[in-house]
């Protein structure tokens, strides 16, 4: 079947369906779906579909959100309105650390969590920690199951480290603070950093992003 065939079929789908459709071919590469933009109306229009921009797999743009700043910025925004949780994550770093906007950082941050990005999460319960919100934030990286394996928290701080790697970060004498104020008892498994038992994982994940700001 030529490619014009190919529209015609397309062309002949309901709107909804072609939106759901898009949706699923975005979530896997934001490339897939340029095509359609060039494409009969009816299937460009399905692109708009807010799916197809709640599900845009924006992994490239998540692992460093600077290009976001060249580079689609307008698709992003698209993204944001759509809930796209990875969309917020890259949201949530440009605000808290590149324009030190904390509020909007977090509000970002956490609507990413409540999407269940595992990037995000990380992040949002490592930014209250830090900030002396340790309550919460135990609740939030409580939601990647740390305490049933550390496999999801890990991989998650890993890709946090990648995302933020260009950007400048700004050591903030709250977080030295709040290190200093929540240290685990003496006989916790003192200086074996990997080592990570529920009286110190947190304290241990801390002093691993206070460390890779300085
Ligand atoms: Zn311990």
């Amino acid at each position: 079947m030529n490619s014009q065939n190919n529209y015609s079929l397309l062309e002949s789908l309901p709107q909804d369906l072609l939106g759901d459709i898009l949706s699923r071919v975005g979530s896997s590469s934001v490339e897939d779906i340029r095509p359609c933009l060039l494409v009969p109306k009816n299937i460009s229009a399905a692109v708009e579909d807010h799916r197809v921009f709640q599900n845009l797999n924006l992994r490239p743009q998540a692992m460093n959100p600077l290009v976001t700043f060249f580079r689609t910025r307008h698709c992003l925004q698209k993204c944001i309105n759509g809930d796209n949780p990875a969309a917020h994550y890259i949201e949530g770093i440009k605000q808290y650390f590149i324009f030190d906007n904390m509020n909007l950082g977090l509000f970002h941050l956490k609507k990413s969590a409540q999407g269940k990005y595992d990037n995000g999460t990380y992040l949002y319960g490592m930014l209250l920690l830090c900030n002396g919100n340790i309550a919460q934030g135990q609740i939030i990286l409580r939601s990647l199951d740390w305490e049933e394996s550390k496999l999801r928290a890990d991989r998650a701080w890993r890709e946090v480290k990648r995302s933020m790697r260009f950007v400048f970060l700004i050591m903030k004498d709250v977080y030295r603070a709040t290190l200093r104020n929540n240290r685990p008892p003496h006989i916790c498994h003192r200086n074996d950093i990997n080592n990570r038992c529920p009286m110190c994982f947190h304290y241990k994940q801390m002093r691993k992003f206070i460390g890779f700001i300085m």
